[in-house]
């Protein structure tokens, strides 16, 4: 508070600086679905058949031709067709066909009567409602037509996805190999999950943090571990990562501290620009390229790391694997109590995001510092303030972005 923040860059200008510059790097393969779960289609797909491949029924009823209700008198049944068991007899005048849903419709089929409308006695039926050309018949390329484009490259296979690809009897689809990650956490202070902690030590968070976002992501995670602040192991891990991997994520290092070796070695390495984000949490970011790999780094603030892969480094490397991303859905709110701000960066607070009475409504999760954990977890949503909005008041409105697929 009370500093100059003019010189930060804004989080779009960060963005779209990023985007410019990444292209896919990921080959190609075909894999048989099942396998391709999760996976970004490296291809249009175009449908090879017409869905529902046939006229088909409905509902459970009886096929008729107009010409033969228009006398007015019951109809007598020719015979059945089941789902997967055409009608193949005959079909004399002023008879109908008894039909079950999805059944093909015989030929010469005008309308479907539902089975409800109709009164049966024997194989005398009469119809109750006078039907309509068309009426309860599913058209042969209705949902999809033959060549169609159903889904295009980019789009990553989810089960949603699946069973439209198995409805068109595609079997295997060209997908795109999984981004290679590195990642690794650095400090003197971080110890691995499972040992003791000495005076001074703090758990390792960020690691596990990130490599659940990568594996929300579909991506490849190598994951190197606590490198110390000690510049010849920072350098080995870098140039190992740049050796196996598209990218390398690190968290740790990038503020101005003295033990901050990541920015002298990444100038040596590679090329690099550290920025300083207009954005809160998550100021310190470095971005850039090492010989063969991207590199992002975030601030060590679990929260900080947390919010700037989900806000900056998610898009990038969808880009990187050839996926499309779509930004977040945003919403308006109202503040449900008095929320703290400053004027100058654009906060991320997070929030808990209810139904009011009279509609949405967001609390705080409590303290907004970005080394308060806790306060992610209990939240479902960033509150996001404008970068020269000042304190909210309660009753005021505020856009709330509801947590995306990376942080459920
Ligand atoms: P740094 O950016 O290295 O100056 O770290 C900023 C703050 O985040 C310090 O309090 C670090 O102890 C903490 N921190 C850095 N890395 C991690 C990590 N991987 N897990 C948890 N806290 C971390
Ligand atoms: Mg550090």
């Amino acid at each position: 508070m009370g500093f100059d923040t003019s010189g930060l860059l804004p989080l779009s200008d960060a963005l779209q600086g990023m985007l410019a510059q990444l292209d896919g790097c990921c080959d190609s393969e075909q894999l048989p679905l099942p396998e391709a779960l999760g996976r970004v289609l490296a291809m249009d797909i175009a449908s090879p058949l017409s869905v529902p491949p046939f006229d088909n029924s409905a509902m459970d009823g009886y096929a008729v031709r107009l010409a033969d209700l228009a006398v007015g008198a019951p109809l007598i049944m020719a015979g059945k067709a089941f789902a997967g068991q055409p009608y193949q007899g005959e079909w004399p005048a002023r008879h109908c066909v008894r039909i079950m849903t999805g059944a093909p419709v015989p030929a010469g089929t005008d309308a479907v009567v539902m089975q409800e409308e109709t009164q049966a006695d024997g194989d005398r039926i009469t119809f109750l409602t006078t039907p309509v050309s068309g009426q309860n018949i599913r058209r042969r390329g209705e949902d999809i037509r033959e060549g169609a484009s159903v889904l295009a490259a980019g789009t990553r296979i989810t089960a949603r996805e699946m069973p439209l690809l198995a409805s068109l009897g595609i079997a295997s689809v060209p997908v795109r190999r999984p981004l290679k990650v590195a990642i690794f956490s650095t400090g003197d202070e971080l110890k691995p999950i499972g040992t003791p902690l000495a005076h001074g030590d703090i758990y390792d968070s960020n690691r596990y943090g990130v490599r659940a976002m990568l594996d929300r992501m579909g991506c490849d995670c190598l994951d190197l571990g606590i490198i110390p602040d000690n510049p010849a192991q920072l350098r080995a891990a870098f140039l190992k990562a740049d050796r196996e991997a598209d990218a390398l994520i690190t968290t740790g290092g990038v503020s101005v501290g003295e033990a901050d070796f990541t920015k002298q070695l990444l100038e040596e390495l590679g090329e690099i620009g550290f920025w300083k984000l207009a954005i809160k949490p998550g100021k310190p970011f470095a971005f850039g390229r090492l010989p063969h790999a991207w590199f992002f780094g975030l601030p060590g603030n679990p929260v900080s790391a947390m919010v700037t892969f989900d806000q900056l480094v998610q898009p990038a490397l969808a880009k990187l694997a050839g996926q499309r991303f779509e930004r977040p859905l945003q919403l308006q709110a109202i503040a449900a109590e008095p929320l703290k701000k400053a004027p100058g960066r654009l906060d991320f607070q997070r929030g808990i995001l209810t139904q009011g009475p009279n509609g949405l409504e967001v609390r705080s999760t409590g303290s907004q510092d970005s080394a308060v954990f806790s306060s992610l977890s209990r939240a479902n949503c960033y509150i996001v303030l404008e970068r020269e909005r000042g304190r909210v008041a309660a009753g005021e409105t505020v856009t709330v972005e509801p947590f995306g697929g990376l942080l459920l």
